[in-house]
């Protein structure tokens, strides 16, 4: 069952929103070649747990971290770890906040110093895939239409889109219904209504679609060893259209005087 919020709920899943946003810009900043995700993962830590709430990946499912650190062919669920990154390397991190008892999750992928422009274009589509994406979350369209939207972008630009994780309903549960798969057909599925808040989340890779887990449990990469993008924006169902709640402007950045760490 799809949980619908009221204004209040909105209210509070916008401050949570914002935080999860907030924290993945601040990430941002931080990647370059020689950090490490380990370094990534405890500031993401302090800063959630200094605005008052919960990294909310850390012990769901017994998932060890606060963050997911994604590199290369890792596709999802990566563990932070000691090793530095790379210039080169694509690192997909996403960031779980959960503020008064509401979860914002969100999720981008960074180039390390200079990429190759083959990663380049990789990340530039899978985050096309999430604006178009975010584009049908509106009253009157259909779940069908999310997955369509991504699935649709991908293919024609030459990529594959990951089957066996999706996107999902958001609220105080981090996933709650309905099921969001970057793949299927438009017009079908849940048909989309003001209070609903999804987790969008296309994960975008270069050669096919198929993924295996690692022995850790968790770390999800491709078959083929090729680079993988992930986004994610956690986006309200309004009225009038979609409402990002994660979105994080740079004028909001400086104001927040987040800035890189010495
Ligand atoms: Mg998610």
């Amino acid at each position: 069952m799809i949980i619908g919020k009221s204004k209040k709920e909105l209210e509070k899943m916008r401050a949570s929103g914002r935080l999860a946003g907030l924290v993945r810009e601040h990430l941002r900043l931080m990647v370059q070649p020689g950090v490490t995700t380990l370094e990534l993962d405890t500031a993401a830590e302090k800063m959630i747990r200094e605005a008052g709430a919960v990294p909310s990946f850390k012990g769901y499912h017994g998932f060890p971290f606060s963050i997911c650190a994604s590199i290369n062919e890792e596709v999802v669920h990566g563990f932070p770890s000691n090793k530095a990154l790379r210039e080169g390397d694509i690192l997909s991190i996403d960031v779980g906040a959960t503020l008064n008892g509401y979860v914002g999750d969100t999720a981008t992928t960074i180039p390390v110093g200079r990429i190759s422009e083959d990663r380049r274009r990789l990340i530039r589509v899978a985050e096309e895939c999430l604006e178009r994406a975010i584009e049908q979350c509106r009253p009157g369209r259909r779940v069908g239409d999310i997955s369509w939207a991504v699935q649709q972008h991908a293919e024609a630009e030459g990529y594959s889109v990951v089957r066996e994780f999706v996107g999902h309903g958001i609220g105080r549960r981090m996933h709650e219904d309905p099921q969001i798969p970057n793949y299927g057909a438009p017009g079908t599925k849940d048909k989309i209504k003001p209070g609903y808040v999804f987790a969008i989340e296309p994960m975008i890779n270069m050669g096919n679609h198929h993924t295996k887990t690692l022995p850790d449990g968790w770390t999800v990469v491709t078959v083929d060893g090729k680079p993988s993008a992930h986004v994610e924006h956690t986006v309200a169902v309004g009225e009038d259209g979609p409402l990002v709640l994660t979105l994080v402007s740079d004028s909001v950045l400086r104001e927040e005087q987040i800035g890189v760490e010495a």
